[in-house]
């Protein structure tokens, strides 16, 4: 750590005292209680290195959510660090309307290359929630534009505690009612299934390999009322923000044969699970499925950007073409931003260069043996992990796998005691979880799971 001379202690302690005032006095923060916060010193990051992020006072942490999923190869990283700075030489921005530019260019073409087998076509736009707001649109489109139009097919069908987003549509297709509720007079109506959410599945504790089960509600649904649906959308292999939540085995591929079955659209948001974070490029990789449209936003810039891009087929694109009537009406002002997809570039070079994925699939398996011991915790009831990400389940009664009341705040408290010991994560509700950047050495995994381990005991 850099030492700090008096003066410019003092004159750093000065302006930490500053900076801290103005950000409750200005800054309103997102998924944040607003009263909570202001009550509190916020924590103020002001440098990265690696997986560390340093605040204002110096105070070194591990980066245990990887900037909220964003980041993969650490902070700091120079192949990152100097392509953005070569193309600010050139350009930082120009749009993509009636005019073309060539990182946007090259970065299709590599985005195709990695992803998976069917997959032609890129559409930029700047985070998840646009991601899926394209991919939403164009499934309307395709559908409205087939010869005979097949207008009634226009329902989307989604799985309960979805997340997909904090836009419009996005949230339409989210099942997070205490995300979601609120603004449901705005939104558009959709088919919801539940989740396989395997612990806590009664049909599971019946029959240890149970996805075909699971999977019976929407062959249902499907099979009575793919007229009217356009497409099935799904975050592949493991549901993030609804806690960490994995799908059994064969679950992902059977979604997309049913899909293929009923002819209805299948959407992949791998805004989460893109860009290695499952121990494949995409989550889709693992069971060898190629959706009909592909969110990726997230890692996609190795945590630098805001970009994202939805991708599809050559199927998909041709539907597209002919009059003016049947262009993609969408696009935003920053739609394939150069400084974005330079650094994305430089982040599918680093996959290359430093071997990541294979990186990442021993690393997994590291992370699992480390995470072994945790389950014997008391208060632990389950431990899910998908690669480079893992969810703790806190339970009150190990036995009966009754809940902590949310009102206790288990997760946010293991999360502070974990603040304490040097390590940021961002709970959601009773799941603790933990999402090292990729780059993250073993030693610094078993650091991780270690400060876990301790804050969990501390609370037992
Ligand atoms: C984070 C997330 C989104 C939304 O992405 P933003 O960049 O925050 O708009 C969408 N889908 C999934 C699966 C996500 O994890």
């Amino acid at each position: 750590m850099k030492q700090f001379n008096k003066k410019q202690k003092n004159s750093l302690s000065s302006s930490s005292v500053k900076l801290s005032k103005w950000d409750r006095q200005y800054v309103w923060h997102p998924f944040t209680q607003m009263q909570e916060w202001e009550q509190e010193d916020p924590l103020i990051i002001e440098k990265g290195n690696g997986v560390y992020l340093y605040d204002i006072h110096g105070n070194k942490y591990l980066d245990g959510s990887s900037s909220i999923w964003v980041n993969l190869h650490g902070h700091r990283h120079l192949t990152l660090d100097t392509a953005i700075q070569e193309q600010l030489g050139n350009i930082a921005h120009s749009t993509l309307l009636g005019a073309a530019s060539p990182p946007s260019i090259v970065l299709a073409k590599e985005l195709v290359k990695i992803s998976p087998k069917g997959l032609t076509r890129v559409f930029y736009s700047d985070d998840g929630s646009t991601a899926v707001e394209v991919a939403l649109k164009m499934a309307i489109q395709y559908w409205q534009q087939q010869n005979p139009p097949q207008k009634k097919k226009k329902m989307f069908v989604r799985l309960d505690a979805a997340y997909h987003g904090d836009t419009m549509g996005s949230m339409s297709v989210g099942g997070l009612p205490l995300f979601h509720e609120r603004f449901r007079p705005l939104l558009f109506s959709t088919i919801a299934l539940d989740a396989p959410y395997c612990y806590r599945c009664p049909l599971h504790l019946r029959y240890p390999s149970c996805q075909t089960a699971c999977l019976d509600p929407l062959e249902d649904v499907l099979s009575k009322r793919h007229d009217h649906i356009a497409g099935v959308i799904i975050e592949p292999m493991v549901q993030a923000v609804a806690g960490l939540i994995t799908q059994p085995p064969g679950y992902l591929s059977h979604v997309r044969a049913l899909c293929t079955k009923y002819d209805v659209l299948l959407i992949a948001d791998e805004v989460a699970t893109g860009f290695g974070r499952t121990g494949t490029m995409f989550a889709c990789h693992h069971e060898r499925v190629t959706p009909d449209l592909l969110c990726v936003a997230k890692g996609l810039t190795g945590g630098y950007l805001p970009l994202a891009a939805t991708l599809t087929t050559e199927t998909m694109y041709e539907v597209f073409l002919g009059g003016p009537e049947k262009t993609f009406f969408h696009g935003h002002s920053y739609t394939g931003n150069a400084l974005g997809c330079a650094a994305a570039l430089a982040n599918l070079e680093i996959f290359k260069k430093e071997k990541t994925l294979a990186q990442v699939r021993k690393k997994s398996r590291i992370l699992q043996a480390l995470l072994k011991p945790l389950a014997e915790l008391p208060i632990v009831g389950d431990v899910r992990q998908c690669g480079m990400t893992a969810g703790i389940e806190l339970v009150k009664n190990k036995e009966t796998r009754e809940p902590f009341p949310l009102s206790e705040r288990m997760g946010y408290r293991v999360a502070a005691e974990c603040r304490r010991r040097g390590l940021l994560i961002r709970p959601i509700g009773n799941i603790v979880v933990l999402v090292p950047p990729l780059v993250a050495t073993e030693r610094e995994l078993r650091q991780i799971v270690n400060i876990v381990t301790k804050s969990c005991r501390t609370l037992c």
